[in-house]
């Protein structure tokens, strides 16, 4: 982060027969919190593997961003209404609110207005300065509070110095780009996203606002009450998940997985924005230096539900590690020990497990440890605190033990006992049921099927 930005909000939350709401106001005065805590941890993430790939910044052809900004300043001032406080009271309120809570000078920043009836605005930055274009529609049909959610949102790229990417200029340089770089790519941007709105919501200062924003960009419509359209996006997004896990069961979604797009479904945003909700405002009410660790949880939910959409990105790359590979064993070996012995035919079973996975790994220490301490308890607990860790630090994707738990299950299935240990992993990993497929019946799998079921490919 360039400088240090902070903000204080007092959260409040009110519980209402039907959902629970919760309202933020904003206030610069009292402690203050780093938004930076904020950003979405697949961003960063995924941001750092671009610095990688491509340099930093990874802006490929296109000019500084200083001549840029310049450039923009004049068509601006040209073709565009500079906003001012004479010209438009409130907004210019709205738009200092948001500035002053997140600690950025009105000197550095300008805003304006220009003809168009789309619902849009969009920031330039050059990490110290910035200009945002609204277009007409929105500064009409919006409420002040919607009008601060996009500000906000725009201000949120400012912050976390989105401008340090430019796809445009990087796919005008690598006019060929290899699919595996512009998976990332894409996927960076709707990760980038929703970091943006989640400064949108501080400054919009309750989520219903927040949401009533998104639904309007994404809609196009104008008065529609605020608790239909949160029931509407909620059921939504429900269909549009039911919808993606039906298809990916189909073997001819292969070719429609890869989703290139530079903004996330409204559905998710919507999603995760508000599960986001709850968390940033009791992080804002107790002030702490470390990201804590429900946002970090929160993020890799956010971030499986990405990968839901796009699996492209999501780095299928952990059954190649050789952490990645015991993290597997251990899960097979903790559902075949449920029965508190490895037979003959499960000790097969997860030596074939491990020959089929990429490149050369030995199972055989862990598995002998498994077989002296099958009947001790605090062995298998000992698995699961170290599956748990082992997930937190991001060895496996949640689409790759979810592929991990069913492949268990296939191999072990048949008894109740099995299925609670496939169970008590994923409530330990906190992997949602309708990710995996449970098997009622044991089964042989050939290494053909073990592949298929791990998606590796071979
Ligand atoms: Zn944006």
């Amino acid at each position: 982060m360039p400088r240090a930005q902070s903000i204080a909000l007092t959260a409040a939350y009110q519980q209402n027969p039907n959902h629970k709401r919760v309202s933020m106001q904003m206030s610069d005065k009292s402690e203050a919190a780093d938004v930076a805590m904020l950003r979405f941890a697949y961003d960063e993430r995924l941001s750092s593997q671009v610095f990688q790939r491509f340099g930093k910044p990874a802006t490929g052809v296109l000019p500084g961003h200083n001549a840029l900004l310049n450039m923009r300043r004049k068509h601006l001032l040209g073709d565009a209404i500079r906003i001012t406080p004479e010209l438009l009271p409130d907004v210019w309120r709205a738009f200092a609110q948001c500035l002053r809570s997140l600690g950025l000078s009105a000197q550095s920043g300008g805003l304006y207005v220009q003809q168009c009836s789309e619902y849009n605005a969009n920031v330039m930055s050059d990490g110290e300065n910035f200009d945002i274009v609204v277009n007409s529609g929105l500064l009409n049909d919006f409420s002040l509070a919607e009008f601060r959610f996009v500000v906000g949102h725009e201000l949120g790229h400012v912050l976390y110095d989105h401008h340090e990417i430019s796809l445009q200029g990087l796919f005008q340089q690598h006019s060929m780009m290899d699919e595996r770089d512009a998976l990332l790519l894409f996927g960076w941007s709707r990760a980038a996203e929703i970091s943006a709105d989640r400064v949108g919501l501080l400054c919009a200062g309750s989520v219903e606002d927040a949401v009533s924003a998104i639904f309007k960009l994404s809609s196009g419509l104008n008065g529609i009450d605020k608790s239909l359209i949160r029931a509407s996006m909620q059921q939504q997004f429900e269909d549009l998940k039911n919808h993606i896990h039906q298809w990916q069961k189909n073997p001819e979604s292969r070719d429609d997985r890869h989703d290139i797009r530079t903004h996330p479904m409204g559905p998710i945003r919507f999603r995760a924005l508000e599960v986001a909700s709850a968390h940033i405002a009791s992080i804002f009410n107790s002030p702490m230096s470390n990201k804590p660790a429900p946002l970090i949880a929160l993020d890799q939910r956010i971030a499986a539900l990405l990968d839901a959409i796009d699996e492209g990105v999501a780095e299928h790359r952990g059954f190649e590690t050789a952490a990645g590979k015991d993290m597997l064993t251990k899960i097979v070996l903790y559902v075949a020990l449920a029965g508190g012995y490895l037979s003959q035919d499960m000790l097969a079973m997860v030596r074939q497990v491990c020959a089929s996975l990429p490149g050369e790994y030995s199972p055989e220490s862990v598995i002998v440890e498994a077989n002296n301490k099958a009947l001790d308890r605090h062995f298998r607990e000992g698995i699961v605190a170290e599956l748990k860790a082992c997930f937190e630090n991001e060895i496996l994707t949640t689409d790759e033990a979810a592929r991990g738990l069913s492949l268990a299950s296939m191999l072990c299935g048949g008894e109740a006992i099995y299925l609670i240990a496939v169970h008590e992993i994923a409530r330990a990993l906190e992997i949602d049921t309708d990710r995996f497929t449970l098997s009622q019946t044991a089964r042989r799998l050939s290494r053909a099927e073990i592949v298929r079921v791990l998606g590796i490919s071979s």
